[in-house]
Formats: structure tokens, sequence, C-alpha cells
């Protein structure tokens, strides 16, 4: 080629870029709907047949469909972040699902189009992305108030129903001023693990929940899109549809995401509906979600900030296009190798400490490895990504000023382990270690604690850096009433990533539960110092421990002064006003909480009925009581506060048969050694010493190991 015909090409291809193919308009709602976990070719939008999606395949047909459409991590947070910010990870600082926050400085979709007068609303399912990890930036409304079912959940499965956040997006929506333009974003976590999808999609796909749970969503969406349609909204906004990563289906020996960047993995459902769109059609070209801050600003006409690491999907790309992935997770949860990745819409390459490369045309399911011959775009995508600076960030403590609020309490006395840089092993090497993570989780859910720590104490001998085994046996330990070993084990995390505001959080926690009061209360205060979400309550649950009733009070007020809405803090305050012996405190704190879940028509939270239950009880009104603690026995059989008010109750009214009865259906229905110390300690209060003792050697033949730390079960 001449050197004119070069500059004639590239001036070409400039022109190329520049035209646009479709008008602009300005101030178009904005709809972004995230659906987690959804793999592409899980869709019938991308020929997939085992499931039925009518709401998303009618949305489709309006509008661009990307086929090729890449997340930049395989991770809720992270992913989102780069969503959100049009950076990559490495650029945004946020690197994985804890440790890491979104800092305010950094500009936002929301914060772009609130500076152009939108109003910003976002509502999300998943506890994963709550305001503390500042991904909430720039939005005037965001409703985040994801509850965990029990304490000690593992973080990536505290979520809440996405209808339940549908509907709460739909009141913000219907609440702006008529004809001021907005931002709404809808994120669903129905296809993320554990799949249990709701009726009729439990049934209709029996034996394939995840695809049930990708149908729930669909009909949740469904419901969305059909409230905008009947606002007359739908046609003039601009609809984004995707999702932040797919899921491994144990397709390279991942069920779930994380570790690896295969196809399934990191490719993702991109739809772009522009507002009057009739008809849709589909590209090819290699797309990334760090597109879609640049193309939302494009089709309102607006300059996108400068610096975004992708580009407008509304103009024509000229010249190749690569996508860039990584994952720091299996270097910050199991010691081995972070990953990174490059795609070109063919060509995928994976740098890893053995890299790889497919072709996407011929083998869509990445198992023919072409590295060995290496081929030409082997490389040169292993020239551009090793090039590429690519700083890796310890998660936790990359904040100087909460390491300094930290070294003030006395912590981060030891520096992180770190993963040191190299020489760590190549995940695929080690995959099998998930196996035997995922059947220490199964025998823990069936109540082999014993086995299930046996299990993840071998895999901690192996590879002591892997942090998710150290949680993972934290959480069996703690189930098998043994919250001083827990604690130890949550320890060792600690100083794995020390700092992590979760595990400060569940040290707190487990420090009160083993009766630890000063410990619970000084890791409380390392919690708030970090921002943790949950900081307060524990730190007002530590003072109540401690008997300082004014304090606990205090800090229950400023969690509701955080968030006025927040049920875990009403529940917080009933409790503190009854252990005070103020009962119409109690009493209007938990009507309070009635009326937030029935305006919000949210399920009961731990404990409400138990509160309620027991407050009745005081007040004479026994019947009402006992419906209180049903209630609370059957949405949380888990928990023996239920059961055991309901016991103490009978006893009380002489229904000592009863008293029984509820106690032994516990033991049944919540075979755990909390279940068992509950029962006990009942016994002991009702003077049957026989039958404390009786159950207490039970337990002691059931679980090992485990013993009673005395306080309340909470
Ligand atoms: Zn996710």
């Amino acid at each position: 080629m001449t050197r004119l015909r070069v500059l004639l090409f590239l001036a070409l291809a400039a022109v190329v870029a520049c035209r646009r193919e479709t008008s602009v308009f300005p101030n178009a709602p904005v709809i972004l709907i995230s659906v987690d976990t959804l793999r592409a070719d899980h869709l019938p939008a991308y020929g997939y047949g085992g499931v039925e999606t009518p709401a998303l395949d009618a949305l489709a047909r309006g509008a661009i469909v990307f086929e090729n459409a890449i997340s930049q991590v395989p991770l809720t947070l992270p992913s989102h972040a780069s969503l959100f910010t049009g950076l990559l990870p490495f650029q945004n600082g946020v690197r994985d699902n804890v440790g890491y926050r979104l800092g305010k400085e950094k500009a936002t979709l929301a914060s772009f189009l609130r500076g152009r007068g939108y109003s910003t609303g976002g509502a999300v399912s998943a506890f994963v992305l709550d305001h503390a990890t500042g991904v909430a930036s720039g939005f005037d409304f965001y409703e985040d108030r994801v509850e965990a079912r029990q304490s000690g959940q593992a973080i990536g499965e505290v979520e809440r129903a996405g209808a339940e956040t549908e509907r709460l997006l739909e009141g913000w929506i219907g609440s702006l001023p008529p004809g001021k333009p907005f931002f709404a974003f809808l994120h669903l976590y129905e296809p993320h693990a554990p799949y249990s999808p709701p009726q009729p999609f439990a049934a209709r796909y029996a034996g394939h929940p995840y695809d049930g749970e990708i149908a729930a969503a669909d009909s949740i969406t469904g419901t969305f899109l059909a409230f905008l349609r009947s606002k007359g909204l739908y046609d003039r906004a601009i609809v984004i549809f995707l999702s932040d990563h797919g899921e491994g289906l144990g397709d390279h020996g991942e069920d779930e995401h994380g570790i690896f960047l295969y196809r399934e993995a990191i490719r993702v459902p991109l739809f772009v509906k522009l507002p009057g769109s009739r008809g849709g059609r589909r590209e090819r070209r290699a797309t990334a979600l760090v597109d879609v801050f640049p193309t939302i600003a494009d089709a309102l006409g607006a300059k996108a900030p400068a610096g975004l690491a992708g580009s407008s999907l509304l103009g024509a790309v000229a010249g190749a296009r690569r996508t860039y992935s990584e994952t720091l997770y299996p270097r910050l949860h199991f010691g081995w190798s972070d990953l990174a990745s490059l795609a070109d819409g063919r060509f995928h390459y994976v740098h890893a400490p053995r890299p790889e490369l497919y072709d996407w045309d011929s083998d869509p399911a990445e198992r023919k490895d072409l590295a060995r011959e290496m081929p030409a775009p082997f490389r040169t995508m292993r020239i551009e990504i090793t090039a590429m600076d690519r700083p890796f960030t310890e998660p936790g403590i990359s904040d100087p000023e909460t390491v300094k609020k930290l070294a003030a309490l006395g912590y981060i006395s030891v520096t992180s382990a770190g993963s040191g840089r190299n020489n760590l092993p190549d995940p695929k090497d080690r995959i099998g270690a998930l196996t035997r993570l995922k059947e220490s989780s199964r025998l823990s859910s069936e109540g082999h604690f014993e086995q299930a720590a046996a299990i993840l104490r071998e895999l901690l001998r192996e590879s002591p850096a892997m942090l998710d085994a150290r949680e993972a046996l934290a959480r069996v330990l703690r189930q098998a009433g043994r919250p001083a070993e827990a604690f130890d084990a949550l320890l060792e995390a600690d100083r794995l990533a020390p700092g992590t505001p979760q595990i400060l959080v569940g040290l707190a926690d487990l420090a009160l539960e083993k009766g630890d009061v000063a410990r619970a209360r000084s890791y409380a205060m390392a919690a708030s110092a970090v921002g943790a979400a949950g900081a307060t309550e524990v730190s007002s649950e530590a003072a109540l421990a401690a008997g300082d009733v004014a304090q606990a009070r205090r800090l229950a007020k400023t969690c509701l002064g955080e968030d006025e809405q927040s049920r875990p803090c009403w529940i917080l305050l009933a409790n503190i006003e009854k252990e005070a012996g103020d009962l119409n405190a109690a009493w209007s704190a938990l009507e309070r909480l009635r009326r937030l879940s029935e305006q919000g028509r949210r399920a009961p939270i731990k404990n409400e009925e138990f509160l309620r239950g027991d407050i009745l009880g005081r007040m004479g009104k026994n019947s009402e009581a006992e419906a209180a603690f049903r209630r609370e026995t059957l949405a949380f059989p888990e928990n023996p506060r239920g059961w055991t008010g309901l016991a103490l109750l009978y006893a009380s009214d002489g229904r000592e048969r009863e008293a029984d009865r509820t106690l032994e259906d516990m033991l049944s229905k919540s075979p755990r050694p909390g279940s068992y110390f509950a029962a006990a300690r009942t016994y002991d209060v009702l003077r049957d010493a026989a039958a404390a003792a009786r159950v207490r050697r039970k337990a002691a033949a059931l679980f090992p190991g485990a013993r009673d730390p005395g306080l309340a079960a909470r």
C-alpha cells in the first residue's frame, strides 16, 4: 500500500467512525437492566432452546443485539463498577466483590446523567452491590435494602426477590415529576446461585433450575417493561439490557463464576433499544460492557467524559477491536494466579501461567487450545496484554485513610500475606479444589459439620492462602456450635486480607456469639472504621451484650439515622427496648416495622415475629403471642427463639405436653447444635433437669466439640 493510499484509508475510516446512523435523543428516559449471572448462550435471543423468555425476545426484536459482548470481570461488583464508570477494573480500582471501593472522585454514568439534569434511581437485588461499596455514586435514589436471612451467610448469597426490587423501582419512577428526564437502573439476581426459581418456573424447569431462574428474571423484566409502556415511557426510552457476567455450569470445571475467563463466564447478552425503534438487527463485532456509558452519552447527543475505555456502539467502528477481561479472584481467594484475557470477536487469548488461545468461529465452547501452534493472534495479543500497565492492588487496605483509622484501633500490625506475585499455580491445574469446596458446603447444609470441616482443613493444609476455604471453615464451625474455633478460623482470613469489611463484621459477630464482648466491641469499631455495611448493627448488639443499654440505643438510632427504613435497625431498637423493659417503646418499633413490611409487601424479617410474640406474651395476650411465635417458626425454622418462646408460653399456660412437642419439633426441623442448646436451656428454665440433661447428652453425641455459648441464640 502506498503512503497516499494508507492516508486515504485512515481518512475514510475516520469518516466511517464519525458517521452517525441514528439521530440523537436528548433527555430520553434511560433504562438500564442488568440480570446477574446470565450467560448469553442460555437465552433464545442467542439461539438457546432450553428456556422461554418472551419479554426479552420482544425487547431484542426492537433492539440492536450484540453477539460478542464481553464482561470486564466475571464478578458482580467489579463488573458493575466497569459498567458504571466506563473504565477497566485496574482504572476504576474495583477488582473484587469485597475489599475494594469505588472512589467518590470517579465519574459514573449516574453522576454524568445527574449533571445533565436527570433524576437517577437504582434498585439492586444483591448485597454485594450495597452502597457502602461506592457503586451507588451519582444515584439520587438507591434501593439496596437486601437483608441476610441468617447471620454468617456467605455474602454472595445475600439477595432479595427480583419482583420486590422491581416494585421498588416502579415506585420511584412513579414518584417523579412528569416530564423530568430520568435514569433507572434495575438489577435482578435470580440466575445467581443457589438456583431456586419461584413457581411456576420451579415446576416448569424442574431439573433445570438455572434456566428456571432465567425464566423468572424474564417475567420480572416483562413486568417492568409493561409498567414503562403503561406510563407511555417505553417507546421514547433508551433501554439497555445486559448481564454482568456468565456462569460456568461445569463447562471447564467451574460451576459458578469468578475463577476462569472462558467464554461461558465473560460473554453476556447486550441489547440496545433506541427511542422509536421498530426493527432490530444483530452485530458481531467485539463489544464490551465499558461501551455502555459512551453509547448512552452518544444516544443523548452528549459528549462522554474523556478517557473512557470503551466507545459508542452507535457509530460504525473502524479497525480491529480487542476487549479486555480480568479476574483477580483466583489469586485473592485461592492463592492461584490471576488471569486476564483479550478477545476480538473471533480469537480469545487467555493470559495465564500456561496461556491459551481459542477460535470462537470454529470452537465456540473453547475445547481446543491453539496456543501450542502460536498462531499470529496468539503472539500479538500476548504482546499487547504483557505491555499493558495493569497494576495489582491489594484489597482492603489500599486506602491510606482507612489504614490510618485501623492502625489507631490497633489493627493492621501484620501486612497482607499478599499471595506473592510469582510462580502462582495456574487455576486450570487446581480447579479440582472447587469440587471439594462444594462437597464441604453440601455436607454442611446436610448437617455433617465434622466431615465438612475436615475437607476444608485438608484444603487449607495444601493451600494455606485459600481465603474462601477459611471463610467457609468459619461458617461451618459456627453452625457446628463452635464459635470460638470459628472465630480463630476467621482471624486467619483477616490475616490474609486485613481490613476486609465483611470479615471484620464477622469477627465482631462471632466474638459476641462466643461471649467475648470486649473483642466484639473492638472488631465492631474496626468494621465501622472501614465503613462496613452492618457495622452499626453489630456495634449496637455488642453494646447491649455489655449491658450498655444507653449506648446500644444510641447506635440503633444512628443506624436509623443512616436509613430510617432499615428493617434490621428497627429490629435492633425493638430488641433493645424490650431488654430495657420498655414494652411500649418496643411495641411501637415493631409497629413501625410492620408498616414498612406491609408497604413494601416484604416477607417477615428474622426475629420480627419472635419479638412480637415475646412482647404480647408479657402483656398477657397469650393467644396472639402464640400465633406470632408460630409465624416465626414457619418463616425461620432455624431460629431457636421462635420455638423456645412458644414452648415457654405453653408451659406458663400449664400446657407442658405442647411445650415438649414444640421443642421436639424444633430439633427435628432444625437439627443443629444451636437448637439443642436452646432446648436444654429452655428445660433449665422449666426446671426439668432430666430433660435438659437428656438433650445435652444427645447434642454431645451428635456434635462432638460443640459448646453452648450460654448466650441467647441470636
Ligand atoms: Zn454478578
